[in-house]
Formats: structure tokens, C-alpha cells, sequence
């Protein structure tokens, strides 16, 4: 079949294709970048220009592109199996497979997952099943769940519910009912006149206040990442996660952690979870489950919450057609397998993820930038306008797109969200292409800086 020219691809594009998260208006105006093929850390445009893609797709491609074991495998399962179901009694190898392998992998008290196509559905699982575990507990009061401001959990309706993003609260129509949000712990933009931990401390003492309004008993769960990614690769204080641990203990509340982007190693172990000695009830994941390869989700459900649904919760009236799909499932299981020979998550904790976070600070010598923050495979840099005082630019200016548009420009995908620009790069990077990714952001940065003037 004849391509079509990038020129023709484009004018198609615009007459038809609604965009995720896109401006219409501009993108009709601009014009799409089409991406045509990539291999390794890298993707490639249609006019044949190459990119390092410091964003793993959609914080997504753990495995880097052109994986042909994974390919393999997607191909002998459509040959063999392409699709079933895992409805009514019926399930086929590769979901059972999957299965015992994440629960394998996850920490031990989680030995049950469900799968999904997604991690929106991911977090609609969630929301159905935090609630209807309260009551089968005999406490159908228990409905409210806690999120955080600028969280981002997803687009379906409970995903965006569950979010914390007030441009996506703005659109649709009312979210799912008994959905509250509480601070971030993100210390750059909110907490700079407490120490980092102080600061922390108050952001899990606002958790709290938020338990006592709304009753005690009355509360189901708490969700959140364990390093927030979408809203900004935030990093909480090291005295976050233990005095938030400490306290849904004190108040018999589930702990949610959203693992969709720091499950499969980016943090430098498994899941996030368990850099920071959380032990949830539930993790929905999805994104490096399958390196991105196929769409595929999934709720792990820790030993507690599996248990009154097994004894007392009669049929579960909750599933996706693609629940477990089995080519999905095929890939993921491969994904995770060559995760496992390869040493990818020692690879991310004991080689690139310090290297990183070496050569990524050094940037917060540049005059842009405010700070520069890295844990695993996952940064940020606050761009400002005047480093002493941490001032923003004004945000008209939108000087993180304009970052980002340059950084395409040089060679390199970052992310801009508002002033921070973002990377997620695939987990196999090497240390040398760090060194090229520092390289690219500084002359990113510099030039920037020389655009402002
Ligand atoms: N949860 C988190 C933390 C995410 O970052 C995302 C997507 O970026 C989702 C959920 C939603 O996942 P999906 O886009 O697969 O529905």
C-alpha cells in the first residue's frame, strides 16, 4: 500500500481525528508532528527528523521501541488465541500467566489482580471496589474517597473524578459523587516558607482534617501516586508517606496507590510502593505493564480486600471485554519476563536512576532553572524567571511550551505541565544517553533562555 505524503497525512488528520487533550483550534492552525517509527530510546518524525524520546511515549515504553521478543510475542497469540474472554468460568493461558506473575512480583500481601484495558478502568475498578468492600463489611457509610488536588488517575469518568485536575473538572458535567481532593505535597510551587519536611507533615495533617469533617466512619479510601507524575514528576518530603501511612491505619481507611506510572521499575524497584514501605490495598497499574506495546490495566487487590470478596461478595457485576485480553496479556507477560532476565529494575536502582540524579542536578545550575528533582527514572525541572526568589514567569508567557516546542526542535521529547518540564525515559536507557539527554535539555534550556530576552 502507497504511504501517504506527511503533507496529505496532515490535512486528513485535521479534517478528522479529535485529538486526546488538544486544543482543535491550534492543532488545525499548527498541524500534527506525525511519528513514523522508532527504535530504542528513540522515535522519528515523518520529515525524517529523530528524537530522544525522554518521555517513554506516554511515560509508557519501559522496554524501549523495537522490541522484537515482544512482537513474537503478540504474533504466536493472535495466531493461536486472538481473543477470548475471561467471563463466566472461562479464562486461557496467557491471563492465567500474567496473573501469577504481577502477583509474583508485587509485595506479598497482594495476590489477586484484575484485569483491565486500561488504567482509567483501572481506577473505575477501583472506585466500584473500595466501595462495594465497605459494605460487604457492613459499613455502606463508608462511601467518601480522598484524592489530591492536580492528581491525575485518568479520563473515563471516575478517573477524572478521581482526579485532581480543575481544567477536567471544568468540562463534562458533575464528577462521581462523594470524590473529595486535599494539597498536594508538591514543596517547589506550595511549600517553599516550611522546610520540606514540614511541609510534608501538613500536607498528611490536611488528610486528617479532611477525615474528621467528613466523619470517620464515613471515609473508604485514600488514592494517590507514590511520586505524582502528570501533575509534575512531584516528589513528596520524605516525611509524607510515613505520617499518611500512619494514619489510614488510625481511621481503618484503604490505601490506593496508583502505580499506572510508577509501577515496572521507574522508582528503582517494582512499584513505587515499595520505595517509600507502603503496603496498599489496592494498585491499579497499567502504562509498563506492557511497555506500552498493547493496551492493557489491572488492580491488584491486596490479601484483605481479596478475601471479603472471595467469602462474602457473591458475583462481582463489574468486567471489560478486553479484561484480560490475550494477546495483551501475552506481551505483558513477555514484557515482564525480559524486565526480569535483564535486570531492568537494577538497572534503573543501582546504575542510571543515581546516575541521573547526578547529571540531572546539574542543570539547576542553569540560570532558568529553579530546581531540578530526580528519583529513579522519573524528573523534573521548575523553570523561573528569578532563581532566588523561585518566581515563576508570567504565564502568558507559556514559557514550558515554548521550552518544550525547542526542545522538539533540538532532538529531544521532553513534557511541559505549566512551568515544569517533565521526562519519563524508557527504563533502558544507557548512561551515555543520559549524557546526550543532559546535553540536549542544557542547549533546550539555553536556548530558551536566549528567546526570552
Ligand atoms: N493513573 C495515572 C497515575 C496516570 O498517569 C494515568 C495516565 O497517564 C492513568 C491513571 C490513566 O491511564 P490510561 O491513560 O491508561 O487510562
Amino acid at each position: 500500500m502507497a504511504r501517504l505524503s506527511s503533507e496529505r497525512l496532515k490535512a486528513l488528520d485535521t479534517a478528522h481525528h479529535l485529538h486526546p487533550f488538544t486544543d482543535y483550534k491550534a492543532l488545525g492552525e499548527e498541524g500534527s508532528r506525525i511519528i513514523t517509527e522508532a527504535d530504542g530510546i528513540y522515535i522519528q518524525d515523518a520529515e525524517g527528523n529523530r528524537m530522544l524520546d525522554a518521555m517513554a511515549g506516554l511515560w509508557c515504553v519501559n522496554l524501549g521501541y523495537g522490541r522484537q521478543e515482544l512482537v513474537d510475542a503478540a504474533t504466536a497469540q493472535l495466531q493461536q488465541l486472538p481473543y477470548y474472554n475471561n467471563f463466566f468460568k472461562t479464562t486461557h493461558p496467557p491471563a492465567v500467566e500474567l496473573a501469577e506473575t504481577l502477583c509474583r512480583l508485587a509485595p506479598k500481601h497482594m495476590n489477586r489482580v484484575f484485569f483491565t484495558g486500561s488504567g482509567s478502568e483501572a481506577n473505575d475498578t477501583v472506585v466500584r471496589m473500595v466501595r462495594h468492600y465497605w459494605a460487604l463489611k457492613g459499613k455502606p457509610e463508608k462511601q467518601w474517597i480522598i484524592a489530591r488536588e492536580n492528581a491525575y488517575h485518568g479520563s473515563t469518568l471516575a478517573g477524572m473524578s478521581l482526579g485532581g485536575m480543575a481544567a477536567m473538572h471544568g468540562q463534562g458535567g458533575p464528577a462521581v459523587p462523594a470524590i473529595t481532593h486535599v494539597r498536594q505535597p508538591y514543596w517547589f510551587t506550595e511549600g517553599r516558607d516550611m522546610s520540606p519536611d514540614a511541609f510534608g507533615q501538613a500536607c498528611a495533617d490536611a488528610i486528617e482534617e479532611r477525615i474528621l469533617e467528613l466523619g470517620e466512619d464515613k471515609v473508604a479510601a485514600f488514592i494517590a501516586e507514590p511520586v505524582q507524575g502528570a501533575g509534575g514528576a512531584i516528589i513528596p518530603p520524605q516525611s509524607y508517606w510515613p505520617a499518611v501511612k500512619k494514619m489510614l491505619a488510625k481511621y481503618d481507611i484503604l490505601l490506593v496507590a496508583d502505580e499506572v506510572i510508577c509501577g515496572f521499575g521507574r522508582l528503582g524497584e517494582w512499584f513505587g510502593s515499595e520505595h517509600y514501605g507502603l503496603e496498599p490495598d489496592l494498585m491499579p497499574v497499567a502504562k509498563g505493564l506492557s511497555s506500552g506495546y498493547l493496551p492493557i490495566g489491572g488492580v491488584l487487590v491486596g490479601d484483605r480486600v481479596a478475601q471479603t470478596l472471595i467469602e462474602d461478595g457473591g458475583e462481582f457485576f463489574h468486567g471489560f471485554t478486553y479484561s484480560g485480553h490475550p494477546t495483551c496479556a501475552a506481551v505483558a507477560l513477555k514484557n515482564l519476563q525480559l524486565m526480569e532476565a535483564e535486570g531492568v529494575v537494577e538497572h534503573v536502582r543501582d546504575e542510571v536512576g543515581p546516575y541521573l540524579a547526578q547529571r540531572w542536578k546539574e542543570l539547576e545550575q542553569h540560570p532558568l532553572v529553579g530546581e531540578a528533582r530526580s528519583l529513579g527514572l522519573i524528573g523534573a525541572l521548575e523553570i523561573v524567571a528569578d532563581k532566588a526568589a523561585g518566581k515563576r514567569f508570567d504565564k502568558t508567557l507559556g514559557v514550558g511550551n515554548l521550552c518544550r516546542d525547542i526542545c522538539f526542535d533540538t532532538g529531544l521529547v521532553m513534557r511541559s505541565v505549566g512551568d515544569t518540564m517533565v521526562i519519563s525515559p524508557p527504563l533502558v536507557i544507557t548512561k551515555a544517553q543520559i549524557d546526550e539527554l543532559v546535553g540536549l535539555a542544557t542547549a533546550a534550556l539555553d536556548e530558551t533562555a536566549r528567546r526570552l530576552q
